[in-house]
This record gives C-alpha cells, structure tokens and sequence, in this order.
C-alpha cells in the first residue's frame, strides 16, 4: 500500500502514547504562553499536571467560536504576532469571521496533512491537480495548493468561479485529481453535459470534495458526470484547515482523522459528555503540535460519529463518518430537528428527482412551514412538459401530482414532518457558483 507517512499506519499503542506525550507537551506550553487558558485552568481547579493522557481531557472545559471570537483578532496567539507568518480566516459562514495565524512550522503541517490528505483520495506524485478552491483568507485555495506541492503534483491554482474557463482548464491541462466543494464538482459535471462531453473524455479520476455538507445521493451524480471517485475531505480553519481528515479512496467510508496532530472527541450536544463509537454528537479537537493557535477540546459544532473499526486501506487513524450538518445548522420545525442533508438522503432514493433541492422554512402566523423545492430529472420533465413547469402542468399532470405525493409521503415517513413539495424544472434551483452552497434557507430568522 501507498502511503505518504508512514504514522498513518502506526500501531494504535504507539499512537496513543504519541498523542499523550504531545498532549502533556502541549498542555504545558499553553498553560506557559496563552492567558485564556491559564484562566480556564484556573477557573476549573485545574494544574497542567492533572492532564497526563488524552482520556484526561473531559476533565477540561470546551473552547468555544465565541471564545475566538473575545479575543479577535490575535488575542489567543502562543507566540508574538511577529512569529507567524500566515492569517487566514474562517470564510464567515455563520456570523463574523474567525481569525487564524500559522507559524512556518504550523504551515509545514498543513502541506503534510494537506499532501497525505491527497495519497489517501488517490493522487500521486507527478499528477495534475486542478484547485477549484477559493484563493484568499478561505484556507481551502492555498491549503491544498501548498499539500499539492510538497506532494510533488503540478497545481494549477484555478480557484473558485468562472466555470467556463475551468471547463476550457481542464479539458486542455487533462487534471487526474480536483479539489472543489462537491456543490461545485455538481455544477462543472452539468457544465460538461451540456458541452456534450462524456464522462470518459474527461480527464479526471480522483476528486476530494468538501467545506460543505454532502451525501451519497450526491456523490453518485458527480461519480458519474464526471467520470471519477470522489472522496470526502474535511477540515476547518480554527484547526488548521482542509486536512483535518480525509476518506481512503480504498474504502470510501469515513474520513481517516490525522490524529497524530488533531486528537477527535465526540460529546452530546447538550451535556457535553464524552460518547461512544458510532454515535453522534458534536465533534471536538485538541491541537497536540500547533504553535501559533493551539486550541484545547474546540467544539466545531459540527456532527458527526467516530469509529475505530480497523479499515480495509490499512490506515490506523480513526474514522469520522459524514458530517450530518452544523449544529447551528440545525432547523427546528414544529419542534422536530431538521437536517438539510437529512432531506438529501431521502430525496436519493425517489429516481425521479435529482440531488438538487433547496429547504425553506417559513412561518405562517404561528406555525412552521416547511417547503423542499426539489428539480425534476431531465427525461420526467421532458416527458410532461418539455419547455416550462407552470402551475397548471404541475396541477394537471397526474405523473406529476403523484410524484410529489410521494416525496411527501416518504419525507413525513423518515423525518416525521410534513412538507410542501414544489417541483422544479431542470436547472432551476441554486448552484455553487465556486464556493459553499447553503441548501437551506430560515425564514424565520431574517
Ligand atoms: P466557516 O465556518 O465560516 O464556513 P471554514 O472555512 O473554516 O469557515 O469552514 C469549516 C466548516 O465547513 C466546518 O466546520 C464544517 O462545518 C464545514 N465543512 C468542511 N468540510 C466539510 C465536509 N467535508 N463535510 C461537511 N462539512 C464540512
Ligand atoms: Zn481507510
């Protein structure tokens, strides 16, 4: 097996002992350099010394987006500002952004991640990589450019946007590997059907999506447009970036945490306590080599499960399953928990429609409204309507009506809710332009 690090595949033992003795080292050194932990230490009677092994962190208290956000921009910082010589910030999807800085050797750590990230989703040396990721304060462009690099790929720094001169890049350069938010890998696949170039005339073979949520339903239709396997890669800025974790290309169940850097937890959402494998709670990470920014038990809001079951790609790194959607993500409705993605996974199984869709929440006096506005597949629509889906094709056409009774019936089945169905004609309902896609849509909230 190919791997870029040996560690990758380092006996658990060892890499526990690994993770505790950089844990201790780590304690020490924010203890020593950073004021706010200092104070958490304190405030929770706590010494640097009652830290000894990663099965001692649930004695610590979370760090949480509002704690980065107290100290804005540089106030968390272990080392003078001098010493660092990167700022990214989180692209500011929820609320203000968040500021992040690397020290020489933080970004040395990163292109290592980045570059294993890349073996695991199938890259290897020599190959072309197109980066569709956003340039700029996002980590995602320059991230996966510098793993690409160390790597020794030929990047091409694309970034997000312009998607006619992607589609011309990548049909004259050939790339075997890209890196986009899936959203995106689904409008550059549409973008080539429409140019009528098949899947086996694109250059492409390994893909590493993420920045956003995403399902199988999803990962079927950018596998087949595009002609690739694509994996999961996930990341955030807070940690390092993307390369937190990433999905063998071997398996494709569950991203390899590389925990030799980032040490995963999984707590209840409400409690706070520690949960078992397999189930789902809010992840949390320790930075056990950061030097810049370290950060204990940081609570990403984001959920998802964990599993040591070894893996067939002979990585020992623990796996995190998909991540279900943020926990502020979370739509409540009438007082039933709400996933985007929990729409996704059942709207693939009705052949009918295809993985584009858009939830929209409303509120009608006192009452949640929930309305999934969900495309037709190109051969229904043709069959019912050709050229417009107006009102009265959608009342009048039996196939249709019938249609949309079913995606109710199955939505209220799995989810418990019930909801209003609006078919859309093909290519109608928002797509990624090159960045993140939100799917869904509070109105309640605005
Ligand atoms: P922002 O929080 O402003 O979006 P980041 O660019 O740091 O800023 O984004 C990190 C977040 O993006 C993660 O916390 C997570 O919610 C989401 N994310 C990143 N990768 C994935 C992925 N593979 N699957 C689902 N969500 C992801
Ligand atoms: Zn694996």
């Amino acid at each position: 097996m190919y791997v870029y690090n040996e560690i990758e595949t380092l006996p658990r033992e060892k890499l526990r002992k690994l993770q505790d003795e950089r844990l201790r080292s780590m304690v020490a050194y924010v203890y020593e350099r950073v004021p706010f932990y200092r104070d958490t230490f304190g405030r929770a009677g706590l010494k640097p010394d009652d830290i000894r092994s990663v099965e001692d962190l649930p004695k610590l208290p979370f760090t949480r987006k509002q704690d980065l956000k107290e100290h804005y921009p540089f106030g968390l910082l272990a080392v003078p500002r001098e010493q660092t010589v990167r700022i990214h910030a989180s692209s500011g999807t929820t609320g203000k952004a968040t500021v992040v800085c690397y020290t020489r050797n933080d970004l040395d750590i990163f292109s290592e991640v980045m570059a294993r990230s890349l073996v695991t989703a199938g890259a290897r040396p020599g190959m072309l990589l197109h980066n569709a990721y956003g340039y700029g304060l996002f980590t995602g462009g320059l991230g996966v450019h510098y793993g690409g690099e160390r790597l020794g790929m030929t990047v091409v720094p694309v970034s997000g946007g312009m998607t006619q001169r992607q589609i011309t890049l990548i049909l004259d350069f050939k790339p075997e590997v890209i890196c986009c938010t899936p959203s995106y890998a689904q409008t550059l696949g549409e973008e080539f059907k429409k140019l009528g170039v098949s899947p086996d005339e694109i250059s492409l073979k390994y893909a590493l999506l993420g920045a956003e949520p995403w399902t199988e339903a999803i990962r079927a239709d950018v596998d087949e447009k595009l002609g690739i396997r694509s994996t999961n890669i996930y990341g955030l800025s807070e940690i390092i970036g993307p390369g937190v974790s990433q999905e063998c290309v071997e398996a494709r169940s569950g991203s390899h945490v590389w925990e030799d850097h980032f040490y995963p937890e999984i707590v209840d959402p409400d409690s706070g306590e520690p949960l078992p494998d397999g189930k789902e709670g809010v992840l949390v990470f320790t930075h056990l080599t950061r030097e810049a920014m370290p950060l204990l038990r940081y609570w990403t809001s984001d959920i998802t499960y964990l599993t040591h079951e070894p893996c067939e790609c002979g990585r020992t790194h623990v796996r995190m399953g998909p991540i279900r959607g943020r926990s502020d993500d979370m739509l409540i409705v009438r007082g039933v928990n709400l996933y985007p993605t929990q729409v996704e996974e059942v709207l693939k199984r009705i052949p009918d429609v295809v993985p584009h869709y858009q939830v929209i929440v409303t509120r009608e006096g006192t009452l949640d409204e929930v309305e999934v506005k969900v495309e037709l597949a190109e051969t229904v629509f043709q069959q019912v309507s050709g050229e417009m889906l107006t009102d009265e094709v959608l009342e009048a056409n039996e196939q249709l009506r019938a249609l949309r009774r079913k995606i109710q019936h199955e939505l209220r089945g799995n989810l418990g809710l019930n909801m209003k169905i609006t078919l859309m004609a093909p290519g109608t309902v928002p797509r990624s332009e090159g960045g993140k896609l939100r799917r869904s849509v509070d109105m309640r909230k605005l």
